[in-house]
């Protein structure tokens, strides 16, 4: 793999590389691979999101692993999203503490107290991997040993498929009109990027859930529809619209709404808890089949409002894509606590369990009582051991994490009371390869992080323009990649003797590419970029 690496990506000139970007934006713009930006009634202002300029390779044995295991992965935390005792007994302390995971936990006991009226839930998935490389313990082998490593599992709001999807036909549209012929790389013409048809995907398993849920029984004189909940003033919409697109295609009805007072605003229960959407443009409410999450991840989403529409949409009888509790798998600690040597096999057979496992990386707890969490606590505290872990906070929505040699200070000034509310988890040493980087901002060490595209403006396109003027190597820089698989699974409340499983399936991939020195990858905040996965053997 090494030495199929070493000449990758090829070395370009300036003109050459400025007639790929050339390309790839112009296959940019005209395919929505965009983020939207500003006011939009009489114009709009979006820019391409960050892709890199090449596919980076990765060994088509783990991605096939990855594949593999994630039918697996979709049981598991269907199982767990449906043993609500297991869950509390593993987020009692988050729930003790009355942030986040109160919350949610909250709106589940209330509506449990009323009685659910949907015993279906489906759930589009997304598992995260870099690769660990470790040194091969044989002498003789030249190359390193290479695992997948799971980074974490997200069941809530999972983004990224469509712009996968489309990187994916970007790269391989560049391969087809021989875009990168003239490199004459070996690993461009004799190695394949994957499939990647994310969208159809998702929005089937959108379809069967729609299905499943069967007609209107409240406004019986049309389709039911799918409800979209969304952030407003959303950038990302082009990683959402698709879905909603290929669902009016198959004539199911897809609407979207900001979570939040204008959901409460535009929906209503029936006395027997249909949820009713009334969209501005018709007269007549909708029938609300599914509920699609874009948005209620980050606990500041949960104002009274927030609370209300969360509460409103759970006590409905509409599919939850996903349901509170699989919403509440999603949190670390539930990672972490997997990963104690006996748990997984409460859920998944003793084979499934051991390919499960080889995928974690030790993750510790920081609580006082037990033995992992006082190993936990020297290992964050101390700076020498620290620098080979991150810290994750159990607040979701990214962007928190404390990273290595920070640790030890950001403990001390948490109160230790709360220290349990964290769990550790030891770095992936990851597999560094090299690609140039095209974000928002400009090319490869331009990156910069992007919270606030409010002063996006002509100075910074001038900017953007110099500083891909002034790029003389081309050589790109060193980076460190990440593999999501996509899965759909969808179930009912398990009963003595059911098939409860009623869909589970692999569902497509993201790849996304950061410069090896910054930690976190989002692409939406302009870390990271997207990226496609040149498969090799290895
Ligand atoms: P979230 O997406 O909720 O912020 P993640 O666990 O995915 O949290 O962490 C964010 C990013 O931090 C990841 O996408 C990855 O780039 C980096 N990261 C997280 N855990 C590790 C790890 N164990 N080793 C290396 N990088 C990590
Ligand atoms: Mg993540």
């Amino acid at each position: 793999m090494e030495d199929s690496l070493t000449a990758y990506p090829p070395s370009i000139s300036h003109d050459q590389l400025s007639s790929l970007i050339f390309n790839i934006k112009d296959w940019q713009i005209t395919h929505g691979m965009q983020l939207k930006y500003g006011p939009d009634v009489e114009s709009v202002s979006s820019t391409p999101i960050g892709v890199t300029v090449f596919p980076t390779t990765f060994p088509r044995a783990l991605f096939e692993q990855a594949q593999a295991l994630q039918p697996v992965y979709n049981r598991l935390y269907a199982a767990i999203s449906e043993d609500e005792k297991w869950l509390y007994k593993v987020l009692t302390g988050l729930i003790d503490d009355g942030r986040f995971a109160a919350v949610l936990w909250g709106i589940h006991q209330q509506v449990k107290e009323e009685g659910y009226v949907q015993d279906i839930t489906l759930g589009i998935f997304r598992s995260d991997y870099m690769v660990h490389v470790t040194p091969n313990p044989d002498p003789l082998a030249h190359h390193p040993q290479m695992e997948l490593r799971q980074i974490e599992l997200n069941t809530f709001s999972v983004a990224g498929g469509a712009h996968s999807n489309k990187t994916a036909q970007m790269h391989q549209f560049m391969l087809n009109n021989g875009s990168y012929t003239f490199l004459h790389s070996p690993q461009l013409s004799n190695n394949k990027i994957p499939k990647n048809e994310t969208i159809d995907s998702l929005a089937a398993g959108l379809r069967s859930a729609h299905t499943a849920y069967g007609q209107s029984r409240y406004v019986k004189s049309s389709t039911p529809g799918i409800l979209f909940v969304v952030q407003p003033r959303n950038v990302n919409i082009c990683d959402e619209r698709p879905l909603e697109y290929v669902l009016w295609e198959h004539d199911i009805p897809a609407y979207r709404a900001i979570f939040g007072a204008q959901l409460l605003e535009h929906t209503t229960l029936s006395p027997s808890r249909e949820l009713l959407y009334q969209p501005s443009s018709l007269s007549e409410g909708v029938e609300i089949a599914v509920v699609y999450m874009r948005a209620g991840y980050d606990s500041e989403e949960y104002s009274l409002g927030g609370i209300e529409a969360r509460l409103r949409l759970e006590r409905s009888r509409a599919i939850k894509c996903p349901s509170i509790l699989s919403h509440l798998a999603t949190f670390k600690k539930v990672q972490q606590e997997l990963a104690v040597p006996g748990v997984l096999e409460k859920f998944l057979s003793s084979e499934e369990a051991a390919i499960v496992s080889r995928t974690f990386a030790p993750m510790f707890p920081l609580d006082k009582e037990s033995r992992a969490g006082r190993i936990g606590r020297q290992l964050a505290c101390d700076p020498a051991t620290a620098s080979s872990y991150v810290l994750k906070p159990s607040l979701e929505g990214g962007g928190h994490n404390i990273y290595r040699r920070d640790i030890p200070g950001l403990l001390s000034n948490t109160p230790e009371a709360q220290w349990h509310t964290y769990i550790l988890m030891e770095l992936v040493n990851p597999l560094i390869q090299k690609n140039i980087l095209l974000t928002p901002r400009g090319i490869y060490d331009k990156v910069a992080a992007i919270e606030d595209r409010s002063d996006f403006d002509a100075e910074n396109e001038a900017e953007e323009q110099s500083s891909l003027d002034r790029l003389s190597t081309k050589e790109g820089g060193p980076t460190v990649s990440e593999l999501g698989i996509f899965g759909v699974c969808m179930w009912k409340k398990p009963g003595p003797g059911w098939d409860w499983i009623m869909l589970n399936v692999e569902a497509g991939w993201s790849f996304k590419t950061k410069p090896d020195y910054i930690d976190e990858i989002s692409v939406v905040k302009g870390f990271g970029c997207f990226d496609s996965p040149l498969l090799i053997d290895t």
